[in-house]
This record gives C-alpha cells, structure tokens and sequence, in this order.
C-alpha cells in the first residue's frame, strides 16, 4: 500500500531519491517467515519506513543529496540500518535531503527540492524534509532523520510530524555520512509520540564502531509515552525558555505554543519560565563549530578514494584532480560551509573563532544545567515561522540560518530534544511544533511530556 501510495504522490512532493520497490517486496516476505519461526518479536517487524539518505545501506545508493555521491553503492550498512533491518522493519527507499544536510529547505538537495505535502508550494523543512514530507504524505509511517543543528525537528515542525533528536550518543554514528561528528545524531520521525518511542528503541544502544557512542541502557521511552498518554502530567515541572519569543516570531507561532502551555498546566504541570541568557549565541557558535567539523570531514571526498572523479583533459596532477571533482561535485552551500570552516580553523583565526565558539557552546551547556536544576523539561517553539515558500530564502543565508535559533542550543549540548504539532497557526493554516527539550540521558522525560499532550 506504501509503494502504491509513493507511486502515486511522490512525482508531486519528491520526498525519495531512491524506491527499492523489489527489495522491500522482499525484505517484507523474509519478515514474515521470521514472524513464523519465532525469529523475531519486535512490535516494528514489518512496518515500512523511509531513509534519510545519509545513511549508508548495501542494496542502494547513499548520495547524501550530493553529486559527489550520485549512485555511490556503500560497502557496509549503518548501524542504524542494520538494527533496523534485524527488528524486521521495512525499509522502503532513501529520502531527500540538503547536500550533506547543509540546510533548513531540502532547497540544497543536488537531486531538486522536496515540497511540503500540505502546501506544494512551500519547503517541508530540512535538511531532512523527505523524510518528514514522506509521513505527512502518508508515504511511510515511520521514518530516519539525522539532526545536527535542527534537521529532524524543524521538519517535524513544519510538516505537522514528530521528530525526535536523541541524547548525543545514544544512536550510533557508524555509517553516518559525517557533517560535523560532535553534533550530528540520528533519530525516529513519525506521525505519534508512541510510534517514534517504538522507532527509537530499535535504533538507540551502545556501538563500539562509534567512539563517541555512550555505553549505558537504552531509555524506556516507549514505557514514558505509554504513561503519558493517560494524560496525567502532576509533579512534572515545566521550564518555558523566556529568551524564545520577540521579533521574528510569527504570532501565529507564538499563539499555538501559549495555547500548548496552557494545555501542560491543564494536564496537571507546574509551568514556571526559565530564562537561558546564552542561547542567544548559539547560532553564532553554531555556524562556526559546524563548519570547522565539516570542512575537515569532507576533506576524505578527494576524487581517489570514491565517488566522483573529474580527470579533465591531458595530464593533470591530483591535486588539480581533487580541484575539478570537487569543483563540480559540491554544491554552493557546501562550498559556502568549507570555507567558513577553513578559515575558522586557519592559524591566527582559531582562538578568535573556533576557540571562542567553543567556550560559547560550554556557556550554553551550563544554562542547560542549571534550568535543569529548576524543572524536569524546557518548551519552546520548534520553529520561529511556520513553512516558507519555495526560492523565498534560497539567495539569504543569514535567513535561512534564522530557522534554527530555538533547535540549535540543544545541539550544542548535546541534550535530548524532541518536536511534536502543536496545531496550526491563525494567519495561514500551516503546522507549528512545540518543542520538548529534556537532560542528557533523560529522553523518557520529553517523551511522556509529548505523549501527554499529543
Ligand atoms: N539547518 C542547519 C544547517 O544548515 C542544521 C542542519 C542539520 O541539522 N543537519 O546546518
């Protein structure tokens, strides 16, 4: 039925790069002999589910949205993709998204952009819109994001959807195409809390292929969603963050996450605001710290090892190999990204920049710390505005980086972070998140929060 429904709506929202029409025909037909030996009992065996395209699978390309990867066939599966494949789920195709989920529109995408399923016009968020596009299409039911500064939050938001971003750490990196490693964090997208609890305890768990993967148990979140769902939230203590409102905010926004506050006080909460004075910084620090990582990163796309490789005419040297592949192989976001994080990084520059940024990211983790000291979960609105229109930020970096003010502190700090609707805003009719920010390790406590409030 998902294929039918892919067949059918995806030339009109393009949320996949790839269908693997045959393979998941197949991979269901294995599920079901398994079900029949008892050889798996996991509650998602079967259920389809679409790929960010950033992590690597055997049986279909990886192209990370880029040319430099167009019809790459990775050598290994993700951990991710492996642990999906074990718990019996489906996997249908891979999803658009940025080039190197460098974005906020899936506008970056070398393959065209994605449309947001509620209004063709408009971006479904990113660098992950596909896979968010691909459950408000009811392409899929569940879904893969990858958030490194709001990628699976943002679409969730705009897109009417949940999107999770596990605590840093707890879902393995291993065959995740690397942005900037000390951020990036792999994670469940759904149309229902419960449904992406389901999705996170089969990706989540310690990996020894990851060197920054956290050797603790996986967090009952599917207990915590199934508990909030009785919609009892007494002697939980809410923190709204005081710093994100105010110019820039669509009122619309503002309007649907006041009326979700109200509703976590009617449910029983004890709301009390928390002001976080450095989250101000955290896009500044942000787009010096992503870059730097990037930069190095994807240094490893030389045209020697794999991918593309431009050899231009008689005799070239490697380097002026390496010059044209990566010329032509990366797009201008990517270019824009390398830059910036050379020159953050460059000899004279890195105390002023990189230097900087980090101590900025310690400030950020600290006001965590102590809001966290106050109260059990942090709200904010997932996104400032709800979905823009297609070209409307394409040529304005600074506004299309706008988009991630209220997602990127938690990034930084590497906490759990979660976006669920919060209905749609007045002006235009378009989906709004309410974001649910919970301690590092912690996940279950944002997950009862949204599921209460679902
Ligand atoms: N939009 C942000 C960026 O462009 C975040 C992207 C992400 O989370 N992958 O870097």
């Amino acid at each position: 039925a998902h294929l039918d429904r892919i067949a059918e709506v995806d030339g009109a929202v393009h949320a996949f790069l790839h269908v693997n029409t045959e393979g998941a025909l197949a991979a269901a037909a294995k599920v079901d002999e398994r079900i029949a030996v008892g050889e798996v009992a996991s509650p998602l065996a079967g259920v389809p589910l679409a790929l960010k395209d950033v992590l690597t699978t055997v049986d279909e390309p990886t192209t990370v949205g880029s040319k430099i990867l167009e019809n790459w066939l990775p050598p290994y599966d993700a951990t991710v993709t492996e642990r999906l494949r074990a718990a019996g789920v489906v996997i249908l195709g891979k999803t658009n998204m940025d080039e190197f989920a460098m974005g906020s529109s899936t506008e970056n995408s070398a393959y065209g952009p994605t449309r947001n399923p509620w209004d063709l016009e408009r971006i479904p968020g990113g660098s992950g819109g596909g896979s968010s596009a691909s459950l408000a299409a009811f392409e899929a039911p569940l879904a893969i994001g990858t958030d490194t500064g709001g990628s699976i939050r943002q679409p969730g938001a705009v897109t009417g959807t949940v999107g999770v971003k596990p605590t840093y750490g707890t879902v393995s990196r291993y065959g995740l195409v690397a942005f900037s490693s000390s951020l990036d964090q792999a994670g469940p997208c759904a149309r229902t809390v419960l449904d992406a609890a389901l999705l996170h305890e089969v990706i989540a768990g310690y990996d020894p292929m990851d060197s920054t993967s956290i050797n603790e148990p996986v967090r009952p979140v599917v207990e915590a969603a199934r508990q909030g769902a009785t919609g009892d939230l007494k002697g939980v203590r809410v923190g709204v963050v005081r710093e994100f409102r105010g110019e820039g905010y669509q009122q619309g926004v503002i309007d649907c996450f006041d009326a979700a506050v109200q509703q976590l006080r009617d449910l029983g909460a004890e709301v009390v605001e928390v002001s976080c004075p450095h989250f101000e910084y955290a896009l500044g620090a942000y787009y010096l710290i992503a870059p730097s990582e990037a930069s190095s990163n994807l240094a490893r796309f030389d045209a020697m090892r794999y991918g593309l490789r431009v050899s231009g005419e008689g005799e070239l040297s490697a380097e002026q190999v390496m010059s044209l592949t990566r010329e032509a192989g990366f797009g201008p976001e990517v270019k824009r990204r390398i830059i910036l994080g050379t020159y953050a990084l460059s000899a004279g520059y890195y105390d002023a920049y990189y230097g900087s940024a980090q101590k900025v990211r310690t400030l950020i983790s600290r006001d965590f710390s102590s809001a966290f000291e106050q109260v059990d979960v942090l709200v904010a609105p997932t996104t400032p505005t709800t979905a823009f229109k297609i070209g409307e930020r394409i040529d304005d970096p600074l506004a299309m980086y706008l988009n991630d003010l209220c997602t990127i502190p938690s990034n930084l700090a590497g906490n759990a972070a979660l976006s669920v609707p919060s209905g749609l805003a007045a002006e235009d009719g378009l989906p709004t998140g309410l974001q649910v920010m919970a301690p590092a390790l912690a996940d279950e406590r944002m997950y009862r929060v949204a599921a209460a409030y679902e």
